[in-house]
């Protein structure tokens, strides 16, 4: 995630802020501050940290039982709207996805139970309050704000841990994109009811729900996705009727492919293979910088994605993505074979889309 800080490591997993989030602190301790001084201030402050210490602990149980499936867990960063746990990938068998969802609101409850134990009842359990003016006032609304989280992260709506719940549960009795879809329309239900209900009572319950409303689309569109191109080959959606370039022609020169053409991205080869890719922010950046007598080689991304025909497209896909790369090339034993860009595969995804008669909108 861009803006984020990397702060070390726990349980081998990567834990970062992002800078919001310090803002966040900033302003919570200048408004403290400007109010009653700097003891107040300081116990805001250390509310918040305690507050996005056991956010913390949930996403670690969320990373946690994942990598116990064989996920690997890549991060955690910490934003001022709570936690995001990065994964390799999600698990799909419902009954590990249940698990893994679930745990993270169970640690809330687990939290908010162990402190009562522990101070409860010497300070009982309150609504949080930004700046708790006592060491009990600091305990009892921390025993609320676990409640809150557990309670909200089972809303049943994606992306809510609730919504994924509810997924792996309608997932054990039907197919995995059949249960998103209903799962999907249950969440979006309810993010309805919270925005009528919230534009006549509590505006905070009208974001809520248009926040849960969002998401839940995304998650659906994600799901679809995946569902159609994880058993569809490279061969199926690449380009095979394409230009390429050798090493040594101009930038010019690639620019009349550009003019004459619809293709973006250009290998690079010789007869040794696939040297490289020319693509079309890399001939714009240079152009701006150097002119375009430059030749290809100078330009071309050698850090290119190759990928073998059979590698299903979903996988390519998310490649593109992490990678911050537009094509990849379809490479069989050493021999270029065709290009596969982001537009291609999004094209054949829209169109297998409407032939399932899912009208998916375009992302
Ligand atoms: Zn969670």
């Amino acid at each position: 995630m861009s803006w984020s800080l990397r702060l070390g490591k726990i349980l081998g997993i990567e834990f970062r802020i992002h800078v919001t989030f310090l803002l966040l602190l900033f302003f919570i301790y200048a408004s403290a501050y400007s109010q009653k001084g700097s003891a107040y201030a300081v116990r805001a402050v250390l509310f918040i940290s305690a507050v996005f210490a056991c956010v913390l602990i949930h996403e670690l149980g969320h990373s946690l039982i994942a990598r116990r499936f064989g996920k690997e867990a890549k991060s955690i960063t910490l934003l001022p709207i709570g936690g995001v746990a990065t994964m390799e990938e999600m698990p799909e068998k419902p009954a590990q996805e249940i698990a893994m969802s679930a745990i993270g609101p169970l640690i809330n409850l687990a939290i908010a139970g162990i402190l009562y134990l522990l101070v409860g009842q010497w300070s009982g359990v309150s609504a949080p309050n930004l700046y708790p003016e006592s060491a009990q006032a600091f305990f009892a609304g921390l025993i609320g704000v676990n409640v809150m989280l557990a309670v909200f992260n089972l809303l049943p709506a994606f992306p809510m841990d609730g919504g994924r719940v509810l997924r792996g549960i309608l997932a054990l009795k039907m197919d995995y994109a059949k249960a998103t879809s209903a799962a999907v329309s249950i969440g979006q239900a309810l993010s309805m009811l919270f925005i009528l209900y919230g534009i006549f009572f509590n505006w905070w319950l009208a974001v809520i729900g248009l926040f849960l409303h969002m998401g839940a689309g995304s998650e659906k569109q994600q799901v679809m996705l995946r569902s159609v191109l994880h058993r569809v080959p490279a061969t199926e959606a690449m380009a095979t009727d394409f230009r390429a370039l050798r090493p040594d022609e101009s930038l010019s020169r690639a620019l009349e492919h550009v003019y004459h053409g619809c293709q973006e991205d250009f290998p690079v080869v010789t007869d040794k293979g696939i040297q490289g890719i020319l693509t079309r922010t890399g001939v714009l950046s240079a152009i701006h910088q150097k002119g375009t007598t430059l030749p290809v080689s100078e330009v071309m991304d050698r850090n290119f994605i190759s990928v073998d025909p059979h590698i299903p497209l979903d996988q390519i896909y998310q490649q593109l993505l992490s990678g911050h790369k537009t094509a990849a090339a379809v490479v069989d034993r050493g021999r270029l074979k065709g290009m596969l860009c982001l537009e291609g595969i999004s094209r054949y995804f829209m169109i297998q889309a409407a032939l399932k008669g899912w009208g998916a909108k375009s992302s």
